[in-house]
C-alpha cells in the first residue's frame, strides 16, 4: 500500500515538474511577446506591409507551431494565450503559419483592403486607375517570387491581347510597353513581352536585375511555389538558392537579350498623347503603356551627408567575406544595419563600428539583438549609440556623439536606414489606394465603387 502510495506521489511529482516546467517557460514566453507587441505597437511595426496571416481567436490554441513555423521568427507571439501579429512589417508571405496550425486557425491575405494608404486599386487585368497603368510583384500587395511571376507575365499577355485584337496599335517613338523594376515581376514581363512580340525597355534603378532576390544574404534558400516563366517552362522546385534563381534568370537576359536600362530610376510619368512619357534620373522613354513592378522595399533612404556620393559608401552589403582586415562603418539600427555589422565583424581583420541616432536598438529581432550585444560585449562591434554621422571623408568619418565630435579611420560606409517607399511615385501619376475607396464610399452614403483584384 505504502509503496504504491510511493509511485504514485513519484508519478504525480514528475508530471507536475513536467507540466510546470512547460508552464513556466510558456508564461515566460508570453511576458516577452507581450513586451515585444507593445514596443512593436509604439513602433507601427504590428502594421503589415503586404499579405499577413490573419489568426481565428475563437479556433486559435495558442500551441506557438505557427511561431516555430515561420522563416523570419519572430513575425508572430502569444499574446493573452493566443497567437498575434507582432512584427508585421516581417512576414514575407511564405504562409508556413498557416500550414503548420494545427486547427485551421490562419489565412495569409491581404485582407479588407479598403482602409488601406498602401496598396493600389486595380482591376482584374492589374490596371490601375490610370488606363494603361498597370502593377504586377509585390508593389500590388501580395509578395512572394511566385506571385511576381505570375502577375508580370499575365499583365504582359493581357496588354499583348490588346494588339493582338487590333483594339491597340503600336505608336513609332513609343514602346509598347516600359516595364518599371527588375525584379521576378518585371523580368517575368519582360520575357512575356519577348514571347508575344511587343517592343518593350525595363528600366531598374541598381545596377543588376534580380530585384529584392539581389539582396538576399549570399546562398539564402528561396522558398518557390510552381510557377511558369516565360519562355523557360516550369519552376517546379520547391527550394532554390539565391544564386540559382539569380543563375537561371541572368541565362534567360543574355540568351534573349534581353533590353534593360540599368542605374535609371523612374521619377515620374506624365501621359501624352499616345501614351507615357517616363522622366528618369538618366533621360526620358516613351511608352504605350507602363508595368509598376517596383516592389514595396523602395529606394534606399540617404543620409544627405556630405561626401557621401563617394564610391566606398554602400547602401547594402552583397558579400561580406569580400571585406577583411577593413575599418567599417555601418549606420543604422534595424535589423539589416545589425545583421550587416555582425556579418563583416565575422571576416578576419575587420574593425567594425555600428551608429545608430537612438540609445537603443529598439526594433530587432530577439535573436539578433542577443547576438549583437554579444558581439558588442566580446568587442568584435563598436557600438556608437546617440550618434549621427556629420561628414564622409576619403579616409575617415566624421560623427557627433552628443557633444562630441568623433573621427574614426574608415575605409568602408554601409548606409542601412530603410527605404524611400514608392508610394509618393504612385500617388504622383494619380493611382488611387485602398483608403481612397473609403473616402470615395463615405462621399456615396457608403457604397464603395469596387474591390481591388487578390
Ligand atoms: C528577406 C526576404 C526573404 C524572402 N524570402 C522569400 C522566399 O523564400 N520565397 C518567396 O517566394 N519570396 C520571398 N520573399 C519575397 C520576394 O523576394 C518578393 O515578393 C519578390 O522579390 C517581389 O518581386 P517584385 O519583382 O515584385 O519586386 P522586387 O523583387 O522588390 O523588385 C523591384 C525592383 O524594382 C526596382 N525599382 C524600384 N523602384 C524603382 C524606380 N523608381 N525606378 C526603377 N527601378 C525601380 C528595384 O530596384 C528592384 O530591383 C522574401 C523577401 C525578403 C525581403
Amino acid at each position: 500500500m505504502a509503496e504504491a502510495a510511493l509511485i504514485w506521489g513519484g508519478a504525480a511529482l514528475m508530471v507536475g515538474l513536467i507540466v510546470g516546467s512547460y508552464w513556466i517557460s510558456f508564461r515566460r514566453r508570453e511576458r516577452l511577446d507581450h513586451a515585444r507587441l507593445e514596443e512593436a505597437v509604439e513602433l507601427g511595426l504590428q502594421r503589415p506591409v503586404g499579405q499577413f496571416p490573419y489568426i481565428d481567436a475563437s479556433r486559435c490554441i495558442g500551441c506557438s507551431a505557427c511561431i516555430d513555423a515561420c522563416p523570419e521568427g519572430d513575425v508572430l507571439g502569444i499574446v493573452g494565450g493566443l497567437a498575434k501579429v507582432i512584427n508585421g512589417v516581417r512576414c514575407i508571405g511564405i504562409a508556413s503559419c498557416a500550414t503548420a496550425c494545427p486547427v485551421g486557425a490562419i489565412e495569409v491575405g491581404l485582407g479588407d483592403v479598403r482602409g488601406r494608404a498602401d496598396i493600389p486599386v486595380l482591376n482584374e487585368d492589374r490596371e490601375t486607375n490610370v488606363p494603361g497603368i498597370f502593377i504586377a510583384g509585390e508593389l500590388g500587395g501580395l509578395s512572394l517570387v511566385r506571385n511576381a511571376v505570375d502577375q508580370g507575365r499575365d499583365t504582359a499577355y493581357g496588354i499583348a491581347e490588346g494588339y493582338a485584337c487590333g483594339g491597340d496599335v503600336s505608336v513609332p517613338g513609343y514602346v509598347d510597353v516600359a516595364i518599371v523594376g527588375a525584379g521576378p515581376a518585371g523580368l517575368s514581363a519582360a520575357l512575356a513581352s519577348v514571347e508575344k512580340g511587343l517592343s518593350y525597355v525595363v528600366i531598374e534603378q541598381q545596377a543588376d536585375f534580380g530585384g529584392t532576390i539581389y539582396q538576399y544574404p549570399r546562398r539564402k534558400l528561396v522558398h518557390t511555389q510552381p510557377v511558369d516563366l516565360p519562355l523557360h517552362g516550369r519552376l517546379d522546385k520547391p527550394e532554390h538558392s539565391k544564386e540559382e534563381l539569380l543563375e537561371l534568370f541572368e541565362g534567360l537576359v543574355r540568351r534573349y537579350d534581353l533590353a534593360m536600362r540599368f542605374g535609371e530610376r523612374v521619377l515620374e510619368t506624365e501621359s501624352t498623347e499616345h501614351g507615357y512619357r517616363l522622366r528618369t534620373t538618366a533621360g526620358e522613354h516613351f511608352a504605350r503603356h507602363v508595368i509598376l513592378a517596383t516592389g514595396r522595399r523602395g529606394t534606399p533612404r540617404k543620409l544627405g551627408v556630405p561626401g557621401e556620393d563617394l564610391s566606398k559608401v554602400m547602401y547594402q552589403v552583397r558579400d561580406a567575406e569580400l571585406y577583411r582586415k577593413q575599418r567599417i562603418l555601418c549606420v543604422g539600427g534595424g535589423d539589416s544595419a545589425v545583421e550587416a555589422a555582425m556579418g563583416l565583424a565575422n571576416q578576419p581583420g575587420n574593425e567594425v563600428t555600428i551608429s545608430y541616432r537612438k540609445d537603443r536598438f529598439y526594433r530587432i529581432k530577439r535573436k539578433n539583438q542577443e547576438r549583437i550585444e554579444e558581439h558588442i560585449r566580446r568587442g568584435l562591434v563598436k557600438a556608437l549609440f546617440s550618434s549621427t554621422v556629420v561628414s564622409i571623408e576619403g579616409q575617415v568619418v566624421r560623427l557627433r556623439c552628443g557633444e562630441e565630435e568623433v573621427v574614426l579611420d574608415n575605409d568602408w560606409v554601409f548606409i542601412m536606414i530603410g527605404g524611400v517607399p514608392p508610394f509618393p511615385l504612385l500617388r504622383k501619376i494619380g493611382i488611387r489606394f485602398g483608403d481612397d475607396l473609403v473616402v470615395a464610399a463615405s462621399n456615396n452614403g457608403g457604397n464603395t465603387a469596387h474591390s481591388p483584384a487578390p
